[in-house]
């Protein structure tokens, strides 16, 4: 082999791998209504946010540059697992019998098997950047925990993680991966916060839910001085370094000459949502193309579509700052389906926005539904969806049998967030998914 001409080696498909996040703060005809101090209820100051988060991710957070740079470093890291596979679903559309073009963008190929690594690595960058020992957080069903564990190894930054009691109980593959990658789980709630005692005392078996999870990492992350927390969806940083998703699927469909007339993915807190959806809403709003948008979330907990836009907390005890959301309510607990990722009572700030502007359209789906569509897309192309994910393969299915009654070419993009290899139990329990199981 002649090397002679290759100057580096590098893992970076440079053709396509974006070198930075895309902001839509900057493309936005009005802005979302501005997070509020959990006391004052006045406008937030990023230096209120310091003994929270590390310095960058505020900046990340309060920036309105249309194009935030990645750094090195972690360009040289996702290249790891991106880009990440642009499928053109032929094993489905012939099983649909559609003339629609179904692409899907898989997200299940990242290490931890879902899109949270994108901003887990650029959250433990900025950390170790600033010297921070532990990052603290909360995970429902694991995936976020993982994710979060996987990227402190790779940077130096320990990772303590806060886990519904439940899933830590019930799912114990996940935890296993965070221990194996030297973080420390702690089954919430805990008695080792005032957050967590409250219930704790009450019912050492208290089942858990994410919102007091949170407000136990919180409180760690505000006690201890070498300690932030990390947050793995909801707030406009991650929903922008989820960006990637979008921004590399837009010039591999180009590539083909292809591009969505609807862009599809499953909503929990938003993130893989804004992350594939954004860089295509600029294109609408800057280049006046007509693509939809569908943010598809579980019947059990439908923050999009039945819950007010108003402000609220992002957590059980009230510690975070009131983000303008739809939101269920501090106190919902929603019935325990699943979909473990899409369990959050609050939706981003930036998808509840785009929501009351129209440019979104919300749909929900019951649980057998999901799994239904999860299992044929199983049989059709091979990957088994997680059960957040499939919400989106089913609205894909949707639009693709609509297409077909209309006899209409429509092209399709959802994004996969995750796979469901981890999944198997829910499959089981739900009847592999099939009716007749
Ligand atoms: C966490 C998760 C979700 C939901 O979170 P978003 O922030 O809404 O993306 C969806 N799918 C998978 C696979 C997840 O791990």
């Amino acid at each position: 082999m002649n090397m002679s001409s290759i100057k580096r080696f590098s893992a970076r498909d440079t053709n396509v791998l974006p070198s930075h996040f895309y902001n839509i703060k900057a493309d936005l005809p009005t802005l979302p209504k501005p997070p509020l101090h959990p006391e004052t209820r006045q406008p937030l100051n990023p230096q209120d946010l310091e003994p929270v988060f590390s310095k960058g991710f505020i900046a990340h957070e309060g920036s309105m540059e249309r194009f935030v740079p990645i750094p090195d470093a972690v360009q040289e890291i996702f290249a790891l697992y991106r880009p990440t596979p642009l499928i053109y679903a032929t094993g489905l559309k012939k099983a649909l019998g559609t003339p629609a073009h179904i692409f899907y963008k898989y997200e299940g190929a990242g290490p931890m098997g879902s899109h949270k690594s994108n901003t887990a690595l650029m959250q433990a960058y900025l950390a170790a950047r600033e010297n921070i020992e532990t990052l603290v957080t909360e995970t429902g069903a694991g995936q976020w925990g993982s994710a979060l564990a996987h990227a402190g190894a790779l940077f130096g930054v320990k990772v303590k993680v806060f886990m519904v009691r439940v899933s830590y109980r019930q799912k114990p593959g996940r935890r296993i991966l965070m221990e194996m990658f030297g973080a420390s789980v702690e089954e919430s709630p805990s008695p080792k916060t005032q957050s967590g005692a409250r219930f704790y005392d009450q019912n050492p078996d208290h089942p858990g839910s994410l919102g007091i999870a949170i407000s136990e990492a919180l409180e760690l992350a505000v006690k201890s001085p070498a300690t932030r927390y990390s947050l793995g969806s909801v707030l406009d940083a991650v929903l922008m370094h989820q960006t990637v998703i979008g921004q590399e699927a837009d010039l591999q469909m180009a590539a083909q000459g292809a591009e969505p007339d609807v862009v599809i993915g499953c909503v929990g807190g938003g993130s893989n949502f804004g992350g594939i959806a954004f860089p295509f809403v600029r294109k609408r709003l800057k280049e006046g193309r007509s693509i939809r948008f569908i943010a598809v979330e579980p019947e059990a907990c439908p923050s999009l579509t039945q819950g007010e836009l108003r402000y609220d907390h992002g957590d059980t005890a009230g510690l975070t700052p009131l983000l303008y959301m739809h939101t269920l309510g501090m106190d919902f607990v929603p019935a325990p389906i699943h979909a473990g990722g899409l369990r959050y009572h609050g939706m981003a700030p930036l998808v509840s926005h785009l929501a009351s502007l129209g440019i979104i359209e919300p749909r929900v789906y019951p649980q057998e539904h999901i799994f239904e569509a999860g299992h044929l897309f199983f049989k059709a192309e091979g990957i088994l969806p997680a059960p957040e994910s499939s919400h989106a393969v089913a609205a894909a299915i949707d639009e693709a049998l609509k297409a077909k009654n209309e006899g209409r070419e429509k092209v399709i993009l959802f994004n996969l967030s995750g796979h469901g290899l981890l999944d198997l139990n829910a499959y089981a329990r739900n009847g592999n998914g099939s009716r007749n199981a």
